[in-house]
């Protein structure tokens, strides 16, 4: 283990987390804050404090924690003295958010002039009331901060119902909205290569770059979500935050510096320059699919409406591709493709940006297609790729395309930190950059609310597509009629 280092401010702190007996603290939060501690990223004065209604004294919490949490850190990572460190940190309140006398006993336990960092990873339907009463208990001063988990709403107005009500305890530098594809290595590195180089820069716009891509695919389904899902589906779940968000960091002018609000003042630019969307443009570029019946994992799988919990008659999307465009001189005529699914072929998250290709075909047998592609790849694997053409070997100009493999495994011998360990160790450390403020996320809202609005205007019912496929085939035809295709 590391030397553990004291945050900026001096201050001992608290970790308190709302939701600590659920799914996320057990399979994410706990094994992230497990790692910091390993790699001496927390303080030495760190205190862990899960919150649950269950009657649990410390022992139990420990026990459900070792039963629930700990097989979820990579087994290289895990050693039992670290664990035995990790678990003195934990402490477990019992604490019925409805009842304001349970903010008593946090109060009693969270140190007076501790730098507090409440985590709800809860229903937001709870965030208003724990603020509420967070403050009421007098756990909320300058130095606090709360990290804030999607979903942020579900539209526009209960986006800025959940901002008031957490803004009316919290000033704005305390707020962090998590999103976790900000968190990842290569998503941060996208934003070191455009603007840490200048051989992109001149490239990275219209009319050289054609188009771009970005698919976040699942290969799982719904599962045990399915009773939230069927409420929310792709759209609100994945494609308003995560993708638009690798969007922004795509498609952003260079800022005027590190500051977070910089950054977050380009991301903002870029949200409210997205193309609105009309009932025909929702008609013509906009697909929604639902899975049925097929194949995944080389396991036959139910269709979505064969899940438990989900109404037969659901017309919930659990696929969505569609095209949009950024009205601004950088990216003018340019398609951004957007597509998420459940239940596709293989679990898949990347960035396509295609380069427009060479004005003259010089070379007669040069194989069709586009020539020039940067790949940016996430899930999985992360990696950063560049596809050129190259001559093949022998007599004659045969063209082939290669791949020029940005090999940063081999390049940084050093681990790389998952998304929430990074994103949890910027929030001790008091760092925004990678964290959605309120105006982009309300101006996410404002572009997604008339397309699903729209859905429901026109009556459009989605499209079927087989478990373990790649979605349905109107999806295809979206970019086979601008002569692109998705890059699988
Ligand atoms: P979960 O397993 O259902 O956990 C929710 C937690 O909320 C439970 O531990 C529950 O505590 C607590 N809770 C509910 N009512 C409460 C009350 N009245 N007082 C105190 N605590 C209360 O949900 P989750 O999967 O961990 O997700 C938490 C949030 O993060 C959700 O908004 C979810 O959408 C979001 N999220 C989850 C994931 C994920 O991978 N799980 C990923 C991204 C975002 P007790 O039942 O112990 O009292």
């Amino acid at each position: 283990m590391n030397p553990s280092t004291e945050i900026e401010n001096g201050l001992p702190l608290d970790m308190i987390i709302f939701g600590g007996m659920g799914d996320l603290a057990m399979r994410k939060l706990l094994p992230a804050l497990y790692m910091a501690f390993l790699h001496g990223n927390l303080p030495a004065t760190t205190r862990i404090v899960s919150t649950g209604r269950q009657d649990f004294d410390r022992e139990a919490y420990l026990a459900h924690v070792e039963e629930n949490s700990r097989s979820f850190i990579t087994q290289s990572a895990f050693n039992d003295k670290t664990w035995d460190g990790f678990l003195k940190l934990l402490e477990y309140v019992r604490l019925d958010v409805q009842a304001a006398p349970d903010f008593g006993g946090l109060a009693q336990v969270s140190r007076p002039g501790a730098q507090r960092v409440f985590y709800l990873s809860t229903a937001p339907a709870l965030f208003t009331i724990i603020c509420d009463k967070l403050a009421a208990a007098g756990l909320v001063d300058g130095n606090a901060r709360v990290v804030l988990e999607k979903p942020l709403g579900h539209d526009l107005p209960s986006a800025i119902e959940i901002n008031e009500a957490v803004g009316k305890h919290f000033a704005e530098s305390q707020i962090y909205r998590i999103d976790h594809y900000l968190g990842k290595e290569t998503v941060q590195n996208l934003m070191v290569l455009r603007f840490g180089n200048s051989i992109l820069e001149p490239l990275w716009r219209a009319p050289n770059i054609s188009s771009v891509q970005i698919t976040v695919a699942e290969e799982l389904g719904v599962g045990s979500r399915a009773g939230f899902y069927d409420g929310t589906g792709a759209m609100r779940d994945m494609l308003q935050n995560h993708l638009l968000q690798l969007l922004c960091i795509v498609a952003m002018e260079p800022p005027t510096s590190l500051n977070a609000d910089a950054v977050r003042d380009e991301k903002l630019k870029v949200l409210r320059s997205l193309r609105r969307f009309t009932l025909a443009d929702i008609a013509r570029d906009t697909v929604r699919g639902q899975y049925t019946h097929g194949v995944s994992g080389n396991q036959e799988v139910e269709g979505y409406l064969e899940e438990r919990n989900v109404p037969e008659d659901s017309k919930t999307e659990t696929f969505v591709a569609l095209r949009t465009y950024i009205d601004t001189w950088r990216w003018s005529k340019v398609p951004f493709y957007l597509r998420t699914g459940k239940r596709m072929q293989r679990r898949s998250s990347k960035i396509v940006v295609e380069f427009a290709n060479p004005p003259f075909p010089l070379f007669p047998d040069a194989p069709g297609g586009v020539a020039n592609r940067l790949v940016i790849e996430l899930q999985p694997e992360e990696a950063i790729k560049l596809q050129i053409m190259a001559k093949q070997p022998g007599s004659g100009m045969q063209m082939q395309q290669v791949t020029l493999n940005l090999d940063l495994q081999s390049a940084f011998q050093q681990r790389r930190a998952e998304a929430y360990e990074r994103l949890l160790i910027d929030v001790v450390r008091g760092r925004l950059t990678h964290f959605m403020r309120r105006d982009e996320l309300e101006a996410a809202w404002a572009w997604a609310d008339p397309i699903i609005n729209g859905w429901t205007t026109l009556g459009e019912k989605p499209h079927p597509y087989p478990a373990g496929s790649w979605g349905p085939a109107e999806s295809f035809a979206l970019l086979a009629r601008d002569g692109h295709a998705w890059v699988e």
